[in-house]
Order: structure tokens, then C-alpha cells, then sequence
């Protein structure tokens, strides 16, 4: 099951929103870019007057005159264009910050459910590969575009200002270019991915030869690996021809249609000349405006494909917020910390139930530790006690509200999850453990290190809780990474914890100590621990276990040692290890 990719119709909506959004700012933009452009169209209009002005006889100071007019308005240009590129230039990077933002804060409110259904390759890709593919478009295509547009409508309308009848030859060209650029256009995109993903696939191919080569020399994979390198270039060389064959059809037509242009409005302009439609001086100005077309044009062409390609990714962005919620928070406010579970069913696949309809009512306060085969069902009824999904069947309540009604984070005050997947995020220690609290003072992080015996090992650290830890910064030992994750569920402090084989990178002794002074610490919380070790069975108030999706044995201990069941035989083989 993969992502939703958005459909155009979605996507177009994305993007008119995204335009209302900032309807004032691009309005601003493109009012500077006009008469930026405007200021550039007085040059040629200034030629022609001249060119008219010569004919028909005149003086030396009008001449100077029209020309520091002309030299002002340069000047103008250069420093309105200067304006308006670093406003664009702000506004893309704005517009592009903002998608990413958006973004992150939709892949982070994600259901669990999905992304582990879809696997996270598809996120990641999305995050990395489109979020930077967007970005050249965002960032320098918008503001282009806005300028290209502006500057091609401007210079059409100073032409028709000029003289509409001489104007009208401007359109020879555009016939040939709509077809060309169309023709060009629809093939453009699939072209161009079809030559990443091809080179994507051989930047593959030989990373994977050369990383095995040892496996590749030791299986005499040699002849194959070279075959499929071959095959991988052939690919690439082919998806390389394509696209040029596709620029070889469009660069020469629209050059074509560049020249076309001048040259037409000269001899049209000549022969209206001739019929005294036109003055000489309104042929110059327009057949100037043609050269000056040539720029702006190709600047459309060239961003209208590279938004095309953008608009794919696009698709795949906003995608991601189509995904359907899992649970909808409802205003029921639990009435007490009791937590129960009623006829729990829970299936990853449809048709597969891997816990079939379990009851389990867990007293305030207690410590249950839950144990039983691997592949028995416990962390899946662990992330079921803990919210993390909607169960297929039946029903898991806090204090009479189905946790799956809570918004997020009240859900967390009341029951959260350690689980043996850890993560340490880039940034101090103290960063990291106040994921959970804001609002905790280091008083506070260094109780709840206290608390999870790891005291000694953050004290010796070179700069203490400020230490950078996480990619690049100081490593933290997989054991240490647990702990920093217990303590980050100190500090959020629910009522009931639920302890997926959370200190299971911990050696037996250490593990076996930090319950303890955990224990001191959660005194009155509700602990359930997934327990491989039945040292924390023995610990516990009552064990639970479980085995093919069901409970079956539960009590304290010493009842379920002396009922001589599976327990028993547990405890016995455990001890005799
Ligand atoms: P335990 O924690 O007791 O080892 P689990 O709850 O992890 O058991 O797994 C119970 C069953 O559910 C197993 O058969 C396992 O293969 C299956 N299972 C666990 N996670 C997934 C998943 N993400 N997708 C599909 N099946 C899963």
C-alpha cells in the first residue's frame, strides 16, 4: 500500500490556494517587475523617436535631450530590477519555507498505521527528492515566470501603442511555437524523470558491485553484474537520446521563430513604410521589441517545463495530506486513570488477526509484566494498550473514553509507549529529553536521568546536559539511547506506561537495577513491561501470558509458579538458564 499521490484537479486547488494565500505579496511583486519592464521599454521607443526625428530634420539638444532620457530610464531599470529580483527572491524562499513546514508538520501527525503500511522509503523520498525538486522550481521559477509573463504582455501592448497595424507581424512565429513547445512540453516530463530514474538506476547497479565485490568475486557474479551495468547504461544512453532528440526539434524551431519575428516586422513595417502607414521611427521601435521578445520567451518556455516537473512532485506532496486520519478526538474527558481492554482484535492484514478478542483490566497502580513466545502478539497488545492504533475489534478505554477518541496529546498524559526503537535527535541532551516537557527546568532532566540510573554516565559527559549528541555530536551507546528514551517518559509523565522490552540493551544486572529505581520513581503509575526477562515478571504485581494472539495465564507470580502452567514452565527453564 503506498502513499496517495494527489490528482491534478487537487493539486490545481493546492496551488490557487497557495496563490490566495499570498495574493498581496505577488500582486506587489508583479506592480514593481511592470514598471521595471516599462522603464525597459523606453529604450527602443526612444530610438524610434529619434529615427523619426532625424528624418524629418532636428536639433542637436533634442537629440541630447531624448538621449538622457534614455540614459535615466537605464538607470531606473537597473535599480527597480534590483528591487524586484531580491522581493522575488524573498517571497520564493518564503513560499518554499512554508510548503516545508507544512509538510513536515503533516508527515509528523501521520497515522503510525499508514506510514508503516507504506513504508517509510516512500516518505523519505518524498521529504528529499520532491521537497528539492519543488524547491529550484519555488524558489527561482515563480519569480521568473512572474517577470517573463509581465515583460512578453508589456512588450506587446508597447507595440500595439506603437503602431497595432506594424505589431501584428510580432505573431508570425507564434503558429510554430505554441505547436512546437506543446509537442515539447508533453513530452518533456515523462523524458526527463525517465532519465533520472535511469541514472538513479545505475548509480545503484554500481554502488552495489563495488560495495560487494568481495560477495560478486567469491559467487563469480562478475559477468552478470557487468551485464546488468551494461544494461543499466544502454538505458541511460537511451533516455539521454530521447530528451535530445526532443531539444533538437525545439531549440532550432524556436530560434527560428526569434529571427522570424524582427525580420518580419521589418519587411511588413518596410512595405507600411511604404504605403504611409508607418513612420521609420515606429518600424525601429517595434523591430527592437521583437529582439527583446527572445529572452522573456525562452524564459517561459524553460520554466513552464521545469513546473511541469515540479507540478509531479507537487502531486506526490500534497498527496500526503489526503491520507485518511485514524481516529477523530472526540470531547469525552476520562473519568479516572483505569484502563481496560475489552474483546481487543487487532489484524496488519485484513483476514489475519494476530490477537483474537482479548480482555485485560489493569488495576491503578499496578506493575504487569507481559510474557510469552516471540511472534505471540505482546507488543502488538502493547501498542493497542498504548493508542498507537485503532484495534480491528473491540475496544481500549481510559477512564471510559476509547483512547483512540483523545486528541494526541492529552492521549499521551494518560498512556505512552518505550518501545526498543529509540531515536536520538541531533541536538543536546537536554534538547532530546525535553522533547517530552517544554517546560522542564534541568533540576527536573537530571531527576528523570536519576531515575533511569543514568546519572553517572550524563555527569562524565565533556559538557553535561549541553552535550550535542545525536548524528555528528557524542555517541551515545545503544544502552544510553534507552535510557535517554525512559527518561524522556519520566519527564512526559503519564499515568500508565507501557514498557515494550525497554531495557532490553541494558546487561540483565543493569536492566534489573534501573526497574528497580524506576519502580521508585512511577510509584502509583500504572506500568505494563513486555518482558523477555522474567526477572521482571518476578518483580511484578501480576504476570500475563501470552500466547497465539490470547491471554493465557494471568495472576501474580507465585499463584501461577504453584498452578504449574506454561508460567511455571517458563520460570523453571528461565531459572535453570
Ligand atoms: P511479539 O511481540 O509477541 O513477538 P508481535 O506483536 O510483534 O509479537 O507480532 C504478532 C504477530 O503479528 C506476528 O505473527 C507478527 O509476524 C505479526 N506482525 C507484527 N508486526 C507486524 C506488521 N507491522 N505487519 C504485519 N504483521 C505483523
Amino acid at each position: 500500500m503506498k502513499l496517495p499521490i494527489a490528482d491534478g484537479p487537487t493539486v490545481r486547488k493546492h496551488t490557487a490556494y497557495l496563490v490566495r494565500e499570498h495574493r498581496g505579496t505577488l500582486i506587489g511583486l508583479a506592480v514593481l517587475h511592470t514598471v521595471a519592464a516599462v522603464a525597459g521599454l523606453a529604450g527602443p521607443w526612444i530610438l524610434g523617436r529619434l529615427v523619426d526625428a532625424v528624418t524629418q530634420g532636428t536639433t542637436a539638444g533634442y537629440v541630447n535631450q531624448v538621449i538622457a532620457i534614455g540614459v535615466v530610464a537605464v538607470i531606473v531599470q537597473a535599480v527597480l530590477i534590483r528591487y524586484a529580483q531580491k522581493a522575488s527572491m524573498i517571497f520564493g524562499e518564503a513560499v518554499f519555507a512554508e510548503l516545508r513546514e507544512d509538510f513536515l508538520e503533516t508527515v509528523t501527525t501521520l497515522p503510525l498505521s499508514t506510514v508503516e503500511r507504506a513504508g517509510t522509503g516512500d516518505l523519505v523520498a518524498r521529504t528529499t527528492n520532491d521537497v528539492n525538486r519543488i524547491q529550484h522550481a519555488v524558489r527561482f521559477g515563480v519569480p521568473r515566470l512572474i517577470v517573463a509573463v509581465v515583460t512578453i504582455l508589456l512588450t506587446v501592448v508597447a507595440s500595439l501603442l506603437t503602431s497595432p497595424l506594424v505589431a501584428v507581424a510580432l505573431f508570425v512565429g507564434v503558429p510554430l511555437m505554441v505547436v512546437v513547445s506543446r509537442w515539447y512540453l508533453r513530452r518533456a516530463s515523462p523524458g526527463y524523470q525517465r532519465e533520472s530514474a535511469a541514472y538513479a538506476a545505475l548509480n545503484g547497479t554500481i554502488t552495489e558491485s563495488v560495495e560487494g565485490a568481495r560477495t560478486v568475486d567469491a559467487l563469480r557474479l562478475g559477468a552478470r553484474r557487468r551485464a546488468r551495468v551494461q544494461a543499466d547504461l544502454r538505458e541511460a544512453f537511451a533516455a539521454e537520446r530521447y530528451t535530445l532528440n526532443l531539444r533538437t526539434v525545439l531549440f532550432p524551431a524556436v530560434d527560428f521563430t526569434f529571427v522570424l519575428a524582427p525580420v518580419a516586422v521589418i519587411v511588413w513595417g518596410g512595405y507600411m513604410i511604404s504605403t504611409g502607414h508607418a513612420t521609420l521611427g515606429a518600424v525601429t521601435t517595434i523591430a527592437m521589441y521583437a529582439f527583446q521578445l527572445a529572452g522573456p520567451v525562452w524564459e517561459l518556455i524553460f520554466w513552464l517545463d521545469e513546473i511541469q516537473v515540479a507540478a509531479t512532485s507537487l502531486a506526490r506532496i500534497v498527496g500526503v495530506k489526503l491520507v485518511d486520519s485514524d481516529r477523530e478526538a472526540g470531547d469525552e474527558v476520562p473519568t479516572d486513570e483505569h484502563v481496560v481492554a475489552r474483546k481487543v482484535e487487532y489484524a496488519y492484514r485484513a483476514g489475519h488477526n494476530v490477537l483474537h478478542g482479548i480482555d485485560l483490566d489493569l488495576r491503578v497502580g499496578e506493575r504487569l509484566a507481559v510474557v510469552g513466545p516471540s511472534g505471540a502478539g505482546k507488543s502488538t497488545l502493547g501498542r493497542m494498550l498504548a493508542g498507537i492504533h485503532p484495534p480491528t475489534g473491540g475496544s481500549v478505554q481510559v477512564g471510559g473514553v476509547d483512547l483512540v477518541d483523545l486528541p494526541l496529546d492529552d492521549l499521551r498524559r494518560h498512556v505512552a509507549l518505550v518501545t526498543q526503537e529509540h531515536h536520538v535527535f541531533v541536538g543536546s541532551l537536554a534538547d532530546n529529553l525535553r522533547l517530552a516537557d517544554e517546560t522542564a527546568d534541568d533540576e527536573q532532566l537530571l531527576a528523570a536521568l536519576a531515575a533511569v540510573d543514568a546519572l553517572g554516565w550524563v555527569e562524565s559527559l565533556p559538557e553535561g546536559l549541553a552535550t550535542g549528541v545525536g548524528s555528528g555530536g557524542h555517541v551515545l551507546t545503544p544502552a544510553q539511547a534507552q535510557q535517554v528514551a525512559l527518561a524522556r517518559l519520566v519527564l512526559l509523565d503519564p499515568h500508565t506506561l507501557i514498557l515494550d522490552e525497554a531495557t532490553s540493551l541494558l546487561d540483565p544486572r543493569a536492566a534489573r537495577h534501573l526497574e528497580r529505581s524506576l519502580n521508585a520513581v512511577l510509584e502509583g503509575r500504572t506500568v505494563v513491561a513486555i518482558a523477555h526477562r522474567l526477572h521482571t515478571a518476578h518483580d511484578a504485581d501480576r504476570v500475563a501470558v501470552v500466547d497465539g494472539g490470547r491471554i493465557t495465564e494471568i495472576g501474580p507470580h507465585d499463584e501461577l509458579v504453584a498452578a504449574g502452567g506454561d508460567y511455571a514452565r517458563l520460570w523453571k527453564s528461565w531459572q535453570q538458564e
